[in-house]
């Protein structure tokens, strides 16, 4: 993928900091929206096609974390964060916020652009190859590789992380039975911390937003064995 391919969001309230960055990324050829509240990120973010998330701690109208909650509650987008206090890095690295990486300030943009490229690469290429099965003409699921999003029926579907990460696994290999232990590993950081009931928990609420869009049944259950993604007979 090439650089100029990829939108990047900042949501950054000094404005000096954030034409440095916005400098440093254009001339690695992202292109790049900067907003100045949280708010505005947030709103910008539901409407536009953005690859990864920039995120200042400290903002006016409420923190990058409380920001990257309300995220994470529609999108798995890759977040940086800005932080100028170091007592910040250790919530920015607990699991619950599910951030990817994090430049303590005063930081070098060129070195905050590199960082961007590396999640980039290490984002698109996997979700790449989960896409491919799921472009036949058959499925009436769509992975975008680019926002990690899938559309149901050409309607984009709101998906927490995990019932994305579920989801996008079963697309990988339809027909296929997946055991709870393949899936919880697959979707969750720390699967041994996580109960098989986990996995059917999530597993009802995406079934539950599906039939939202389409009346059809997706994903089976496997009494005994786990979960498999079926299409239209
Ligand atoms: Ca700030």
């Amino acid at each position: 993928m090439s650089n100029s391919q990829a939108n990047i969001l900042i949501v950054e309230d000094e404005p000096s900091i954030a034409d440095n960055v916005k400098f440093a990324l254009q001339l690695d050829g992202f292109d790049c929206q900067h907003f100045l509240l949280a708010e505005e990120g947030l709103n910008q973010l539901k409407e536009g096609c953005f690859d990864l998330a920039i995120i200042d701690v400290g903002l006016p109208d409420y923190n990058g974390f409380e920001l990257c909650k309300k995220i994470r509650q529609f999108s798995n987008i890759p977040i940086i964060f800005l932080t100028a206090r170091s007592d910040e890095i250790d919530r920015i690295l607990g699991l619950e916020l599910g951030a990817d990486d994090y430049v303590t300030k005063p930081f070098s943009p060129r070195e905050l652009s590199t960082r961007v490229k590396t999640i980039l690469r290490r984002v698109s290429p996997s979700v790449e190859k989960t896409a491919a099965p799921s472009k036949s003409k058959t499925s009436p699921l769509q992975l975008d590789t680019k926002r990690a999003c899938i559309f149901y029926h050409q309607e984009q579907l709101v998906l927490t992380r995990i019932e994305f990460l579920l989801l996008s696994t079963l697309l990988q290999s339809p027909e296929q039975v997946f055991s709870r232990e393949q899936l919880m590993t697959a979707a969750w950081e720390n699967p041994e911390h996580s109960l098989d009931r986990a996995v059917d928990t999530h597993i009802k609420t995406l079934r539950a937003k599906l039939k939202l869009v389409h009346p059809d049944q997706l994903i089976y259950t496997h009494r005994g064995l786990g979960y498999s993604l079926r299409f239209g007979q």
